[in-house]
């Protein structure tokens, strides 16, 4: 039997939400609905020290204020360390684990090139077996050279050589905290997320996800990665582009807006309804198909 349509929209709280978050949360959930499929929430605080206090609570309110409405409880990474701790301990039984001591200025001394995500590529110093007298700082997953394929609903096929592309990469940080390729991977799983609508800034981390999901045997879910907006110099809206937060007063006019970014042609005088007649017309008339398949959109007008 094919499984329900199950979508997430997880944020991180490093910030209120803005405008480029909501693109992702409105995408996720009209497909979802449009579906006849589940919308779930879950907060991304395994990075504790970037978690910024209220940003949470603030992310909730403000979901809620626009109108979505998620099926069961936010799902806390914070509150999941012991599922992260157990799934380390079954990659380390199954030898695709290994600790690795290099510091940050090693790997750069020894790095042919940088990784896609603007890292390092580990060179692999550690993977024979730690440096003698030398105790393990970081966990690293194996990766295999070849390539990890996938193909994303808007943006195509996607080929990456995770070896060329990042090396075996951080699963638990020096820091001691489980890094984020972990935690979406094992979260996915776990609340049975089958379809992924999220923002292009996380498509070269996919193959990274859909390797580890292989080496756990779990189910790879479908991806479709979103354009993101970016501002005029052609940054990302985030945080710390400081992109404006929110504000739910302004909640259809706002909702309008990503309708359009995201190539829905909605009407001008939504911005003057309420947020529950916006997405009476958001649900009669959503069109994946109308999505713009590009990685990133400047926005004209950031509202
Ligand atoms: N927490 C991530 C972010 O806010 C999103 C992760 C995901 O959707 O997979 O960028």
């Amino acid at each position: 039997m094919k499984p329900i349509y199950r979508g997430r929209f997880a944020p991180s709280p490093t910030g209120p939400l803005h405008f480029g978050s909501l693109v992702a949360a409105v995408g996720s959930y009209l497909e979802a609905r449009t579906r006849g499929g589940e919308w779930l929430v879950r907060m991304e605080d395994v990075d504790t020290p970037r978690n910024v206090p209220g940003a949470a609570e603030s992310i909730l309110a403000t979901l809620a204020a626009f109108g979505f409405e998620w099926d069961g409880p936010v799902l806390w990474q914070s509150r999941r360390v012991e599922a992260y701790a157990a799934v380390l301990q079954q990659l380390r039984g199954a030898g695709l684990l290994y600790g690795c001591a290099c510091s940050r200025q090693e790997i750069a001394a020894s790095a042919g090139h940088l990784a896609v995500d603007g890292g390092l590529v580990y060179p692999g110093r550690c993977r024979g077996g730690l440096p003698p007298g030398r105790p393990a700082r970081a966990w690293r997953l194996r990766v295999e050279s070849g390539e990890t394929a996938f193909v994303d609903r808007l943006q195509g096929r996607l080929v990456q050589d995770l070896q060329r592309a990042v090396g075996d990469f951080v699963l638990r940080r020096a820091d001691g905290l489980f890094a984020y390729q972990l935690a979406v991977v094992v979260d996915d799983h776990f609340q049975g997320i089958t379809d992924i609508v999220r923002g292009a800034d996380l498509l070269a981390s996919t193959p990274r996800q859909i390797w580890l999901q292989s080496c756990l045997g779990y189910a790879t879910p479908t991806y479709a990665h979103l354009p993101v907006a970016s501002n005029a110099a052609g940054e990302k809206l985030s945080k710390q582009t400081l992109a404006p937060a929110l504000d739910p007063a302004r909640a259809s006019r706002s909702l309008l807006h990503a309708l359009r970014f995201l190539g829905q042609p909605a009407p001008a005088d939504l911005a003057l309804v309420t947020v529950s007649e916006v997405w009476a017309w958001a649900l009669a008339h959503w069109s994946f198909a109308a999505i713009p398949r590009q990685r990133s959109i400047p926005l004209p007008n950031p509202d």
